[in-house]
């Protein structure tokens, strides 16, 4: 574009960001980044990649203990915290270089500094430096929420978990979303003594309610300590750890408090209000179905327009836009059937409707569940279970929801995601061969509808 430095200034070299640069520099757009922390944002630093990491690690011990009922002896199993951090960063040093070989094979210009808005079309990269570009795209992420009570100084959130000197034995989680579950399952696993307190009656909003009453079950059998109904009121700093105040009155002692009780957009102080771009209440950027805000050449994507947090959507946002932007296509990102999978000990995997959405879209719904202890744990003689559950349409046969929580449960539902965008029936599922043994032939093998529950009654 004459006179612009830049046909698209990116800020923020995230998921949505990195994707959004590379796809626009290759439809022959010239394109710069500015990233202010580390390559590859949140998921690759502080989210999916090392909180996946260490949720394989917190599973090590269950598999020693159950090792001898196959025949193994392991001896007792001792842990090494710092190795584990150690090892981690060394992977995500190893990312960060492939995002930087990534952008500059792209032929996009990196600036690692923070950008700021001038005007509409002028970026302020810090010492003084000004660059200018037709098309600016917003894409900085969120950080986590803080706790906002007597003694939050000591509490820690999911950025800080990552790096934690030392192991807490004894830990208390704040919240009942993705992070708070996940967090809690990896802790118990490493083996603090873990509680999690929810403010509500039943964590994970928004989710199928069977799914959400299976998973606290499968989790309290883990060992977790869950708190339903339950706030902190304040934390005080002790010779013992920290003395943590719950709105019954009873202090509980522990090592460390992580707060994860949601993020907020990343919008604070880039001049984006000064120059006319709206923003909602809580400070996401407010965009039309192309990513365009209020300011026609400024675009927002990913986790600042707060649709759906999740790395996969960012980076879809942003293979759309950059199509839309600089190749030859005019389209809408289909948000229908995203599949999606908490890390949980055990961990659910789900796609489409919960059956309490179908209730109020269709006439008539079937249920089909199933509840089994997994081949694998009938020598080890534990009594974990796994559920599924399908959602079925009754007048047109689409299978409307897929759900798990269970052993491989997020592997699973990307496969059902398929089959649901290809607008699959019941009666296909039951016409596909199931793979014998496995725990996901369940989702082609379940026949009979059960009666209507009162799982609609459970408070949203
Ligand atoms: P980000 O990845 O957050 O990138 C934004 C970037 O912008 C950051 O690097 C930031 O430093 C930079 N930035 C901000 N302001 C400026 C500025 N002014 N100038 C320059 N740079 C700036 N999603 C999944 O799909 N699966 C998971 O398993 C999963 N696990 C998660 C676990 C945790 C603990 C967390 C916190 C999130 C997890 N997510 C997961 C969500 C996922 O990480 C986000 O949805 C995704 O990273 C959003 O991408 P983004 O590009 O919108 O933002
Ligand atoms: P979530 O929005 O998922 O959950 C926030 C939780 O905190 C809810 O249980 C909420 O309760 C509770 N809460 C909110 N405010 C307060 C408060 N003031 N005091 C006590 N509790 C409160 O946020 P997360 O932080 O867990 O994760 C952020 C997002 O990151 C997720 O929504 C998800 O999109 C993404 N993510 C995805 C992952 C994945 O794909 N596996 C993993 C981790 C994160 P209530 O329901 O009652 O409002």
């Amino acid at each position: 574009m004459v006179g612009y430095d830049y046909d698209l200034f990116v800020i923020g070299a995230g998921s949505g960001g990195v994707r959004a640069s590379r796809m626009s520099a290759s439809y022959g757009a010239k394109v710069a980044v500015a990233e202010e922390r580390f390559l590859g944002g949140t998921c690759v630093n502080v989210g999916c990649i090392p909180k996946k990491l260490f949720s394989y690690g917190s599973h090590y011990p269950d598999y020693a203990e159950e090792a001898s009922a196959y025949g193994w002896d392991f001896g007792k199993p001792g842990l090494e915290w710092s190795r584990l951090i150690k090892n981690k960063n060394r992977e995500i040093e190893r990312l960060n270089d492939i995002y930087r070989t990534l952008l500059e094979n792209a032929g996009v210009s990196l600036y690692e500094a923070r950008a700021t808005l001038v005007d509409a079309h002028t970026l302020n990269i810090g010492q003084g430096r000004h660059v200018t570009a037709d098309k600016i795209l917003v894409a900085t992420g969120g950080k986590p929420q803080a706790l906002d009570l007597t003694g939050s100084e000591h509490v820690i959130v999911s950025d800080d978990a990552f790096y934690l000197d030392e192991f807490p034995s004894r830990i208390l989680i704040v919240g009942g979303g993705y992070i708070a579950t996940e967090f809690a399952s990896i802790f118990n696993g490493y083996g603090a003594d873990t509680t999690l307190a929810y403010r509500g009656e039943l964590f994970l909003r928004g989710f199928d309610v069977d799914v959400r009453q299976h998973l606290a079950e499968e989790m309290v059998k883990k060992g977790v300590n869950i708190l339903w109904n339950t706030v902190v009121r304040s934390i005080e700093k002790v010779d013992a750890g920290l003395n943590v105040t719950l709105n019954d009155g009873t202090i509980r002692q522990v090592d460390q408090v992580l707060s994860a009780i949601g993020r907020i957009p990343n919008t604070a102080s880039m001049g984006l209000k000064e120059v006319g771009v709206q923003l909602t209440a809580n400070g996401a950027v407010i965009v039309n179905d192309y990513y365009q805000s209020s300011v026609e050449n400024i675009y927002a994507l990913g986790d600042i327009i707060d649709r759906y947090q999740l790395t996969p959507v960012a980076i879809g946002e942003a293979m759309n836009l950059a199509s839309n932007l600089f190749g030859d296509t005019t389209k809408k990102m289909d948000y229908s059937d995203i599949p999606t999978a908490v890390f949980s000990d055990p961990p659910i995997g789900t796609v489409g409707l919960t059956e309490q959405e179908a209730r109020l879209r269709c006439r008539d719904v079937d249920i089909y569940r199933s509840k089994f202890r997994a081949l694998k744990d009938t020598l080890t003689g534990s009594h974990y279970q796994t559920m599924m559950k399908l959602i079925v349409d009754r007048d047109t046969d689409r299978v409307l929801g897929c759900h798990m929580v269970g052993p491989d449960a997020g592997e699973i539902a990307q496969g059902l995601g398929i089959a649901l965008k290809c607008g699959a029936t019941k009666a296909q599922f039951d016409a596909t061969i199931g793979i014998h043994p496995t725990a996901a032939e369940e989702f082609v093998t379940m026949r009979e509808p059960v009666a209507v529950t009162d799982t609609t009654e459970v408070a949203e």
